[in-house]
C-alpha cells in the first residue's frame, strides 16, 4: 500500500480563497480591512520566517498585517506594554505573539504575555478563556495548527465518528486542542506522551494517528495500523548527514535535497510509514500551510466577532 497524500498546500490555497468574500464584506462595511498585529521579540531565524509568512499571507488576502518588533534584550514588562497598546488599538482584530520569547524575559514570560492578549483578539487561541470555550465546545478562536488538522480531516472526508483517534503529544498549543477537536467530532480519543507505556501498541489501535512530538522520524511503520490516516505535525530540520542516510534511501528526493542545501525538513513520521498508512500528510506541504491559512481565518473571524459585539 502507498498512502494517499493529503495535500495541505492545495487545501490551504482553497481555504484562503474562500475567506476573500468575508474580507471584502468586512472591509466594505467597516471602511478598513481586518487587521493582524504580530509581535516578534528578538531575531530567532525560524521565527523570522514564520512571522514573514503569516504577515505576507494576511496581506495577500486583503487584510492588514503589521509586524511589531522588540529587541532581544526587551523586558517582559515592555512586551506586556506593547500587547496592552495593541489590545486598545481598534484597527487590529488579531494579536499574535511569536514564540519563543527571548530567554532573558524569564521562565513565565510566555504565559504572562499570552494571558495579556485580549481573548477577542487571541488569533492563536492560547488564552485560557478561549481554551475553556473550546473545552465546552462553544465557538472560540482555536489554536491554528490543530484547527488546520481538523479542517483537513473534514475536507478529506476522513471518518471520525466512533473511530479511535490517537494523539501523540500533550502540549497546550497542539496535542491538547487537537484531542478536543477530535473528541468534538465524536472520535474516541487517546492522548499519548513521553510516559505512555508501549506507545507503538497504543498507536497501532488508531484509525487516525496525529504525531506532534518534535522528534524526526519517531513514528515508525510498527506504530501504524494498515490503512490508518496519519497526520504529521512535526517539523524538524535535519542537518546531520548520518541521520539523513539512516532515514532516507539512496537516490531519494530528500537525499538529493540534502546534497544541495545541507539540510532537509522531516516530520515526526518515518518515511516507511507511507507503505502502511492509508493517508498521510507530507512534510513540508502538509500541516504547515494549513496552520498559516488558519491564522488568516482566525483574523477574519476575530474581526467579524469584534464588529458584532464591540469591546
Ligand atoms: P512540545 O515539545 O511542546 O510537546 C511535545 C510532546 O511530545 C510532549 O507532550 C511530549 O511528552 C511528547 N513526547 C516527547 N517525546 C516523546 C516520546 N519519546 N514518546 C511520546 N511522546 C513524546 O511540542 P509542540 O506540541 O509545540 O510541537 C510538536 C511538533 O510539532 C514540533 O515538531 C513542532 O515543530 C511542530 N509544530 C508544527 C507546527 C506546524 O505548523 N506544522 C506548529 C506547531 C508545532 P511530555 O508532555 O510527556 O513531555
Amino acid at each position: 500500500m502507498t498512502a494517499r497524500r493529503l495535500d495541505g498546500t492545495a487545501w490551504a490555497a482553497r481555504l484562503r480563497a474562500e475567506l476573500e468574500p468575508r474580507v471584502e464584506r468586512f472591509t466594505d462595511l467597516h471602511g478598513r480591512p481586518p487587521g493582524l498585529a504580530v509581535v516578534l521579540a528578538g531575531s530567532n531565524p525560524a521565527s523570522e520566517i514564520y512571522v514573514r509568512n503569516k504577515i505576507a499571507t494576511v496581506a495577500q488576502h486583503g487584510c492588514r498585517g503589521e509586524l511589531f518588533r522588540l529587541p532581544g534584550t526587551a523586558s517582559v514588562d515592555e512586551a506586556l506594554a506593547l500587547v496592552e497598546r495593541l489590545n486598545q488599538d481598534d484597527d487590529f482584530d488579531g494579536i499574535l505573539v511569536q514564540s519563543p520569547l527571548p530567554e532573558g524575559m524569564g521562565e513565565d514570560a510566555e504565559q504572562r504575555v499570552f494571558d495579556a492578549v485580549d481573548p477577542a483578539k487571541d488569533v492563536d487561541g492560547f488564552h485560557p478563556v478561549n481554551v475553556g470555550r473550546l473545552v465546552q465546545k462553544r465557538p472560540a478562536l482555536v489554536a491554528c495548527t490543530p484547527l488546520g488538522c481538523a479542517e483537513l480531516l473534514d475536507r478529506e472526508g476522513i471518518p471520525l465518528r466512533g473511530k479511535h483517534a490517537v494523539v501523540i503529544g500533550r502540549s497546550d498549543i497542539v496535542g491538547k486542542p487537537m484531542a478536543l477537536l477530535l473528541l468534538h467530532r465524536d472520535a474516541t480519543v487517546t492522548i499519548c506522551h513521553s510516559r505512555t507505556v508501549d506507545l507503538p501498541a497504543v498507536c497501532r489501535t488508531a484509525d487516525v494517528l496525529v504525531a506532534a512530538i518534535g522528534r524526526p522520524g519517531f513514528v515508525t511503520a510498527d506504530f501504524v495500523k494498515p490503512g490508518a490516516t496519519v497526520i504529521d505535525v512535526g517539523i524538524n530540520r535535519l542537518a546531520d548527514e548520518a541521520e539523513v542516510q539512516r532515514l532516507f534511501p539512496e537516490g531519494s528526493a530528500k537525499r538529493r535535497q540534502f546534497a544541495e542545501k545541507g539540510s532537509v525538513l522531516i516530520g515526526d513520521v518515518h518515511p516507511d510509514v507511507e507503505a502502511v498508512a492509508g493517508a498521510l500528510t507530507p512534510v513540508p506541504g502538509g500541516v504547515g500551510p494549513l496552520t498559516i491559512a488558519m491564522v488568516l481565518r482566525n483574523t477574519v473571524t476575530a474581526a467579524e466577532l469584534r464588529a458584532r459585539a464591540p469591546i
